[in-house]
């Protein structure tokens, strides 16, 4: 750790970011590479001494060799699956963090970074119009981890054991969990991990008909089948923004239901958390107040670069009694006894953590809760525009409603297709072409109730208007071009 020799290389990192961004708009979204590129050009061993120049040479190489390799998920073009997120801010915070690289697990272990954590999962929870009973000051409260995945796991072990603790332990194997079939799949790979037999995670089939979200009487009739059976209903995950659609799951009428058995309700925001920043959408979680936890992902729409996952609890007693650990060689302060201080550590799995309080807190600061607004107004306004677009041209129709800046589209099927069924394939067949024009948009695809749609996610930092114009120009283009070659 040379301070100078930092200067100096710092200045040619930052400079090398820099560029990259301003050059952003020139690299095809995707690169054009056959798998082992990367692996044909590198020496097989590490270096078994300091390079010469070593930062000069491998900055060259990341340029030459990794660049070219990339998807750059930062282009303005990029408009697949939910953004990543980024912003000056929470790039610099990320280098502070790494700069001051603290390990944060216990209030002792670090406790400024302890309790900046305690401090902006709150600033957050309420810029999010979240219930105080979610939060620190309502006597909730909230941590910040690296992904969804991570925070679902957490929620569902702290309720397994609380009812276990109620039921008996000898019960885990008659415990039920729920979701609809559009859930994520993080929850059905926690349930594996926190010990749920298979088979006893209830995917509850969603329609069109009710824009994917769940029903309160499918799940209330799942629930009570379970019971009926000897079952232990244990868990509901209910989506708000749902990976494939932004289907919103009705939060009220399941809480209302998942109460009759004592579920634990965690809500999955990961993408749509971020827009409750504006009041406007906060409807989409009316009912928060009787959650039991709430997550979202910050990394994924609200400019805090990878990775930042706030996960809020009503009870947090009940995730220390879950994942809470004594050990002698984990040094307790003295001045934090009889405190209302934070572990962190008894609160996820892991026990090094990073301190990703300071990012969150400078994207704060940066920005602030009305800069957060516009940044997400301007995404729904350049969907809108998108929504438009599509609704426009008689060839196309938009699936499902646009609740966010997602917008589902697909090629409609002609008389002479063959009708619906080769739909899927028509449309398919429009998202490989649109994805392959040079220097065009990237989308990815959903396929929801047997339809396979398109997915326009906008969502980019640098996108602006005349990208979203632009990509809905390609899309006409390819889809004239394939519907001539298809002679349909
Ligand atoms: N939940 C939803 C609704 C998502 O869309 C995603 C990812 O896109 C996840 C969970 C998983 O998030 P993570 O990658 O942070 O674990």
């Amino acid at each position: 750790l040379d301070a100078d020799e930092f200067r100096r290389q710092g200045q040619q990192v930052i400079n090398f970011i820099a560029d990259y961004w301003s050059g952003m708009g020139d690299h095809p979204v995707r690169p054009n590479v056959t798998p082992g590129f990367l692996r044909d050009q590198l020496p097989t061993d590490a270096p078994p001494m300091p390079e010469p120049d070593a930062w000069a040479s491998a900055l060259q190489d990341i340029r030459d060799l990794i660049l070219p390799g990339m998807t750059h998920w930062q282009s303005p073009r990029h408009f697949a699956h939910f953004p990543a997120s980024s912003s000056t801010a929470g790039a610099l915070g990320e280098a502070l963090i790494a700069g001051i690289n603290v390990v944060p697990f216990t209030w002792a272990a670090s406790p400024a970074a302890a309790e900046l954590e305690m401090v902006v999962v709150d600033w957050l929870g309420k810029a999010l119009h979240l219930p105080a009973s979610l939060l620190f000051a309502g006597g909730g409260g909230g941590t910040l981890l690296g992904t969804s995945c991570e925070a679902i796991l957490c929620a569902l072990v702290a309720a397994r054991d609380r009812k276990l603790a109620e039921v008996g332990w000898g019960r885990i194997g008659d415990l039920v969990v729920y979701c609809s079939d559009q859930t994520h799949f993080s929850f059905r790979k926690a349930a594996r991990i926190a010990g749920i037999q298979r088979g006893y995670c209830r995917e509850i089939p969603t329609s069109l008909d009710d824009m994917f979200a769940l029903s309160p009487a499918a799940l209330k009739a799942a629930m009570q089948a379970d019971v009926d059976a000897g079952l232990v209903p244990l868990f509901l995950c209910a989506t708000v923004g749902t990976t494939q659609t932004t289907a919103v799951d009705p939060i009220r009428g399941l809480c209302a239901v998942a109460a009759t058995h004592g579920l634990w309700v965690h809500v999955d925001a990961a993408y749509a958390g971020s827009a409750l920043v504006c009041p406007e959408f906060c409807h989409v979680v009316d009912g928060v107040e009787a959650v039991d936890s709430f997550s979202m992902n910050a990394h994924k729409w609200l400019l805090a670069n990878n990775d930042c996952c706030a996960l809020w609890v009503k009870k947090p007693a009940a995730l220390v009694a879950a994942l809470g650990t004594e050990q002698e060689y984990i040094l307790k302060d003295a001045a934090a006894e009889g405190h209302d201080v934070v572990d962190y550590k008894d609160w996820t799995m892991t026990l090094t953590r990073r301190f990703r309080a300071l990012k969150m807190w400078l994207v704060f600061r940066c920005y602030g809760v009305d800069g957060l607004r516009d940044h997400i107004r301007s995404h729904i306004r350049m969907a809108a525009a998108f929504e438009e677009l599509v609704r426009g041209d008689a060839r196309f129709e938009v699936v499902t409603d646009r609740h966010f800046a997602l917008v589902c589209f697909r090629l409609l099927p002609t008389e002479r297709l063959g009708g619906e069924k080769k739909a899927n394939e028509l449309n398919r067949r429009l998202l490989e072409e649109v994805n392959t024009a040079t220097l065009g948009p990237y989308m990815s695809a959903a396929n929801a109730g047997g339809i396979y749609m398109l997915r326009c996610a906008v969502g980019s930092t640098l996108t602006e208007d005349r990208h979203v114009r632009e990509a809905w120009k390609v899309v006409q283009e390819q889809a004239t071009s394939l519907r001539g070659k298809m002679q349909i």
